[in-house]
């Protein structure tokens, strides 16, 4: 392991219930009570609840006749995309007053780099509480941070002390805060994972730490090598601005080129249900609908339409995608189809696992 890498100073905004915030603040009538945005009490789910609604129980994801259940006062509010995003564009505004090394995760979720910041402020720390406090000074909302030598450690802290909290892990404390962190607090690890784990013997950082790299390749492939360097203190992925994707699609090229349309429709099922796996695995939704289309002779040709609502389920995809391949006639057999969704709601990115390995420095001046 090279051992002259600087440590970084990494920074994980995180904004406090956030689509449910912005209702708040833009309906004071709504505050202080329970409030959930997506969703009502027949159908749909919740994308987002506030603070007084979660104290009954309610979470994102549930299901909005549920919720209702848990919580019979819940108000339910149509969720405002538009708004969520031009609000998270002001936010971004703030961070880039401090670092231009910004890397959205979602609407209201960012990574900041600033180990060499625009304010020549050595202490990420005190930079965290700025940005917090600028942001409800200037758009009345708050935001928890997390605060350490990489985006993992970072992402786990910014949930230490929410809402409106930060916690900070300095480059000595590392190590000790991954032993003692509980399974299902290590971000990538979701409920699945946490059983299999709990199965292992697995039940803090420090049960994972006992387990050799084989043990966890063999047990969780890729993801293993991650949780190997991650409990111990590695985890070198760069903040790298602009990552939020413009849209989500799925292809597929064939073997044989096809020149019917029955076997083309056949496909694009196929394709409309893998990109519906990865839109709900993102959480993202879209309006507009491009149909690719690649022919024997590799000649491209692209159409979309745009519909006046966010689509994420197979058949309002696959329907859109079947009008498209029938607007115009094929001129030759075709290669390749594909499916793209963009104009998305959410931004929202897919989580990277991949990481370079630095070591620890532990006297690092933060
Ligand atoms: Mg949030």
């Amino acid at each position: 392991m090279p051992n002259d890498l600087p440590l970084r100073k990494i920074i994980h905004v995180d904004m406090d219930a956030f689509y449910a915030s912005v209702e708040e603040l833009d309906n004071p009538e709504l505050k202080g009570k329970p409030v959930a945005v997506g969703g009502n009490e027949i159908r749909g789910v919740v994308s987002a609840a506030n603070y007084e609604a979660r104290k009954y129980g309610v979470r994102s994801a549930m299901s909005g006749y549920l919720a209702k259940k848990n919580c019979p006062e819940l108000i339910f509010v149509k969720p405002r995309y538009d708004r969520y995003k031009e609000i998270s564009k002001q936010i971004r505004a703030i961070f880039h007053d401090y670092t231009d090394l910004v890397e959205p995760l979602s609407l209201d979720e960012a990574y900041l780099d600033v180990t060499v910041n625009k304010k020549g402020n050595p202490s990420a720390s005190l930079i965290a509480k700025e940005i917090r406090q600028r942001i409800f000074n200037e758009l009345g909302l708050a935001a928890s941070a997390g605060i350490s030598i990489n985006k993992f450690i970072a992402k786990v802290a910014s949930d230490f002390n929410k809402p409106n909290g930060q916690k900070t892990v300095n480059p000595e404390e590392v190590l000790e805060f991954l032993e003692n962190l509980d399974i299902r607090k290590f971000y990538g690890v979701g409920k699945v994972t946490a059983q299999k784990m709990y199965k292992l013997g697995i039940f803090t950082g420090k049960d994972l730490k006992a387990k050799t790299l084989d043990f966890l390749d063999n047990h969780f492939g890729k993801s293993g090598r991650y949780y190997y360097h991650v409990v111990r203190g590695i985890h070198n992925s760069e903040v790298k601005p602009h990552r939020i994707p413009k849209s989500v699609g799925a292809e597929r090229t064939f073997s044989e080129n096809l020149s019917s349309e029955i076997f083309m429709l056949e496909r694009l099922q196929h394709i409309a249900e893998e990109l519906e796996r990865r839109l709900i695995k993102s959480k993202i939704a879209g309006k507009t609908v491009t149909l690719k289309i690649k022919y024997s002779d590799f000649t491209l040709n692209t159409r979309s339409k745009t519909l006046p609502y966010f689509v994420s389920n197979k058949e309002l995809i696959l329907e859109t995608a079947k009008e498209l391949l029938y607007q115009e006639e094929l001129h030759n057999s075709v290669r390749l189809l594909g499916i793209s969704l963009a104009n998305l709601n959410t931004e929202k990115k897919k989580i990277e696992t991949k990481e370079e390995i630095i070591s620890v420095q532990l006297k690092f001046e933060f």
